[in-house]
C-alpha cells in the first residue's frame, strides 16, 4: 500500500484528458473526423495519425497554452481520487514536462475543491529532469503514462506506476494503473 505523501503525478494522459481534447479540436475546428481515442497508440501523434504534423502542434499548443485550456475534462476518477488524497496528504505534487505550469494551474484550481496552497506544479519542459525533482521531494511513486519516462524513474529507485493508455501498449515490466480506481484501492488513506 502507498502512503499518500510519497505519491505524485504526470498530468497530461494521466489526470487531463487532452487526447478527448485534440480529437474535439481536430472534428470540430480542422473538420478531420472519425479519429478514435484508441487510435492514438504513439506518443507522436503525427506518428499514429493520418494528420499534418502542423495541425497537430497548433492543436497541442492551443491546449498546453491556455486558450483551449479550458475544454481539457480530466481522466474518469481523477478528482474524486485527488480530493481524497489532499485530504490525507500535506501537498498534491505534479510533475510535467510542459514547459509553462500556470494555465494547467488555473484548469487544476477550477477542478479541485481544495486550497490552492495544497497544488503545486512543476513544469520542467522536459522529460529527462522528472526523476531529480522527484527525489528532492522524496517521491517514491509516480504515475505516469509515457513508458520512456517510467524507464527513467527506475533507474533511480522510482517506482513508476504506468497508467493505462493506448499509446503506452508496447511490452514493460512496470505496474500498470487501469483507472483512478484502481490507483485508490493502492493508497493507504
Ligand atoms: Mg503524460
Amino acid at each position: 500500500m502507498i502512503d499518500p505523501n510519497t505519491i505524485a503525478f504526470d498530468i497530461d494522459g494521466v489526470l487531463a484528458d487532452i487526447a478527448s481534447c485534440f480529437i474535439e479540436i481536430a472534428s470540430k475546428r480542422y473538420n478531420i473526423k472519425g479519429i478514435g481515442y484508441n487510435d492514438i497508440t504513439s506518443y507522436e501523434l503525427e506518428n499514429c495519425l493520418n494528420i499534418d504534423i502542423g495541425i497537430v502542434e497548433e492543436i497541442i499548443g492551443g491546449i498546453l497554452d491556455g486558450r483551449d485550456a479550458d475544454d481539457v475534462k480530466p481522466i474518469k476518477g481523477a478528482t474524486e481520487v485527488l480530493t481524497r488524497l489532499a485530504n490525507h496528504s500535506e501537498q498534491l505534487l505534479f510533475v510535467t514536462a510542459r514547459p509553462d505550469a500556470a494555465p494547467v494551474y488555473d484548469w487544476m484550481l477550477n477542478l479541485l475543491p481544495v486550497a490552492p496552497a495544497m497544488i503545486e506544479i512543476i513544469a520542467t519542459g522536459d522529460f529527462e529532469s522528472k526523476p531529480e525533482i522527484l527525489l528532492e521531494r522524496n517521491k517514491t511513486y509516480f504515475v505516469e503514462d509515457r513508458l520512456d519516462t517510467c524507464l527513467h524513474l527506475e533507474k533511480v529507485g522510482i517506482t513508476p506506476l504506468l497508467f493505462k493508455q493506448p499509446w503506452n501498449r508496447e511490452k514493460h515490466n512496470f505496474i500498470e494503473v487501469k483507472s483512478w480506481k484502481e490507483l485508490e484501492s493502492m493508497i493507504k488513506f
